[in-house]
C-alpha cells in the first residue's frame, strides 16, 4: 500500500525563531496525537539543522524545498544535497514551479539535482503541474508528462521509489483557488498511468502522488477520498500548527 502524506513547505515565510516555535508546537501536537500518515515539513535551510533536533523523526519528516546542481565547490550561496542530508533531513523538494518561474530551473537542471538529491540518500518530493494557460489550452497532460519525462523518468525503478510526485497547478498555489477534487483526481490517474507506462503497475501503485495548491482543512477530506490522491503538499496552510492538523487529520 503506498504512503499517505502530508507535506509541509513553509516557503520564505518565518525567521529562524519562528520556525523552531512552530516545529515544537507541531511536534507536541502530534505525539500527543499520532496522524494517520506521513506527516513531512519541508523549510528553509537555515532552519533544518534546528528543526532536526526537535522533530521525532518517527513521527514528522524533515526536508529542504531545495538543493544545488553541483556536487561541491566554488557556489557561493548554493546548498548540497550532500549539506541538507548532514542536517539530519530525509527529503528535499525540487521542480517547484516557484523554482522553475522564477528562478529558471530547467527540466535539465532538476534532472541534476535529482540525481544529487538520491545519491546522497535523500527523498525527493517531484513537483509537475501546469499553469492557467495551459489548463485552458487543455495542455495539462502534455505539460506534466513532459515535465515527468525531462527529469524523473530516466532513474531505474529502484531510485524511482525514492520519488514522491506532488501535482500542483499552479494556477492554484496560493491564489484560494483550488482544484476541484474531479479535476485532481483525473490528472492524477493519468499521471499514475504514465508511471505504469514507464516503470510498471507495481511501482505506479506504491507511488504517492500529492496535490498542492490552496489545500486547506476545509477541501482536504474531499481531495484525499479520491483514488489516486495520496495527500496533500501545503504551503500557506502549514504555517500554523493548528491549520496545518486540520490537514493531517483529514486521514483520519
Ligand atoms: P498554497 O498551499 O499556499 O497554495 O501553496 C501550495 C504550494 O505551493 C506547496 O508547495
Amino acid at each position: 500500500m503506498r504512503k499517505k502524506i502530508v507535506a509541509g513547505n513553509w516557503k520564505m515565510n518565518m525567521n529562524l525563531q519562528e520556525g523552531v516555535a512552530l516545529a515544537k508546537e507541531l511536534n507536541e501536537a502530534l505525539t500527543a496525537d499520532k496522524p494517520n500518515c506521513d506527516v513531512i515539513i519541508c523549510t528553509p535551510f537555515i532552519h533544518l539543522a534546528s528543526v532536526a533536533q526537535i522533530l521525532d523523526k518517527d513521527v514528522i519528516g524533515l526536508g529542504a524545498e531545495n538543493c544545488a546542481d553541483k556536487e561541491k565547490g566554488a557556489y557561493t550561496g548554493e546548498v548540497s544535497a550532500e549539506m541538507v542530508k548532514s542536517t539530519g533531513a530525509q527529503y528535499v523538494i525540487l521542480g517547484h514551479s516557484e523554482r522553475r518561474g522564477y528562478y529558471g530551473e530547467t527540466s535539465e537542471i532538476l534532472k541534476e539535482k535529482t540525481l544529487l538529491a538520491l545519491k546522497n540518500g535523500l527523498k525527493v518530493i517531484f513537483c509537475i503541474g501546469e499553469s492557467l494557460e495551459e489548463r485552458e489550452a487543455n495542455k495539462q497532460n502534455e505539460v506534466v508528462k513532459a515535465e515527468l519525462e525531462g527529469s524523473v523518468f530516466n532513474l531505474t525503478a529502484e531510485e524511482f521509489k525514492n520519488i514522491v510526485i506532488a501535482y500542483e497547478p499552479i494556477w492554484a498555489i496560493g491564489t484560494g483557488k483550488t482544484a476541484t477534487s474531479e479535476q485532481a483526481e483525473e490528472i492524477h490517474a493519468y499521471i499514475r498511468s504514465i508511471i505504469a507506462e514507464k516503470y510498471g503497475e507495481d511501482v505506479a501503485n506504491e507511488t504517492s502522488i500529492l496535490y498542492g495548491g490552496s489545500c486547506k482543512a476545509s477541501n482536504a477530506p474531499e481531495l484525499f477520498a479520491k483514488e489516486d490522491i495520496d495527500g496533500g503538499l501545503i504551503g500557506g496552510a502549514s504555517l500554523k500548527a493548528t491549520d496545518f492538523k486540520g490537514i493531517i487529520d483529514a486521514w483520519k
